[in-house]
């Protein structure tokens, strides 16, 4: 890619919201790999923030020319953005990782050691952190439990979208244009030579979280729904066994009836009919879930539009190497 330097390095940072974190962000970077021996091109990707997100981005593309934003049209949400920034980026490897902090820029010595000892895939898994909310401490480690079960592939506990790709996956990459995107689950099943860094998150330096409860629920629901047709075998199977019990049930009452047994039990009654009812309705929904998302792919909408961005597809050969002193002097 650049001559003078042996390769570059491209950071996909999605953002929404952070005005106060991308400072920080890039000013840890800087001084934790201004000494290794490559280029960087830090890929701000704005996912339709509402606050001075953008304008500081660009205020800081003007100070420091390995800057560059992606501004989306509206907020597509996180994976769409990292998808948007991993499909523009030209750097020998894409470093995908969070605004806030979370994710500890010193990690990435680690993922990028990694690399250069022939990974294709370096990925994350965060360590249990005390400091999180037990809530949600709880709920990610039931959402990837639950996950494993129900769906064909195995994703470990924590696996977080902190990692670095190289340019053979990139390329992979590239080709997939799935609607409901499910980056970490993808980066899975892509298989390639994968390798696993263990780490311990930060506290969310500015800001809050983006992902409620409901959003959290909604994403789970992704990750399980994309990556296997489980729930849908289940209800087949469901019906095989409510079939089978009502092979018994249905001779039992015609013979309480013809034998003059038949106690009119309105409770057993009640209790058949919700139940069934709303079995039929979990169902129902279950496959309406999975027909929603065929409707929504057969369209074949792109994943985001970009409104705007000052990446060309010549960045990568014109950057420069980082000046720690300036790039610490920035903030
Ligand atoms: N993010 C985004 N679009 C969204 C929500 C979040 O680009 O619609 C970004 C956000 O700015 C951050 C990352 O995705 O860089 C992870 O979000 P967050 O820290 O809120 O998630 P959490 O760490 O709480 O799971
Ligand atoms: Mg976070």
């Amino acid at each position: 890619m650049n001559d003078n330097f042996k390769k570059t390095i491209s950071f996909v940072i999605p953002v929404y919201n952070e005005a106060e974190n991308l400072g920080l962000l890039h000013k840890e970077l800087c001084s934790t790999l201004f000494d290794l021996p490559y280029v960087y091109e830090f890929i701000f990707v704005d996912d339709g923030s509402a606050d001075d997100s953008l304008a500081i981005i660009k205020r800081l593309t003007e100070k420091d020319s390995n800057i560059f934003y992606i501004e989306l049209s509206r907020n597509f949400g996180h994976q769409h953005a990292l998808k948007a920034g991993m499909d523009i980026a030209q750097g020998d490897c894409v470093i995908s990782m969070d605004c806030d902090l979370q994710h500890p820029p010193q990690v990435v010595r680690q993922l990028i050691a990694k690399w250069e000892e022939g990974f294709d895939i370096v990925y994350t898994r965060r360590k249990e952190d005390k400091k999180l909310p037990r809530i949600k401490r709880k709920t990610s480690s039931l959402f990837y439990a639950l996950l494993n079960k129900i769906s064909d592939m195995k994703l470990e506990n924590g696996t977080a979208d902190f990692r670095l790709v190289n340019r053979h996956v990139l390329k992979a990459f590239s080709h997939l244009n799935e609607n409901e995107l499910f980056i970490r689950g993808l980066i899975k099943w892509a298989g390639f030579r994968q390798f696993a860094i263990d780490y311990y998150p930060r506290e969310r330096y500015a800001g809050e979280s983006k992902y409620d409860f409901r959003k959290m629920l909604s994403f789970a629901f992704r990750g399980i729904t994309s990556f296997s047709v489980k729930p849908l075998k289940l209800i087949a199977y469901l019906g095989i066994l409510l079939f089978l019990i009502s092979m018994v049930l249905v001779p039992y009452a015609l013979i309480s009836y013809f034998i003059g047994k038949a106690v009119s039990g309105w409770t057993s009654l009640m209790i058949s009919i919700i139940f069934f009812g709303s079995l039929q309705l979990l169902m129902i929904g279950i496959i309406g879930l999975y027909l929603g998302k065929l409707v929504i792919q057969a369209k074949q909408r792109p994943l985001y539009f970009i409104r705007d961005t000052n990446y060309s597809s010549n960045a990568a050969s014109n950057l420069e190497r980082p000046n720690h002193e300036e790039s610490t002097s920035l903030f």
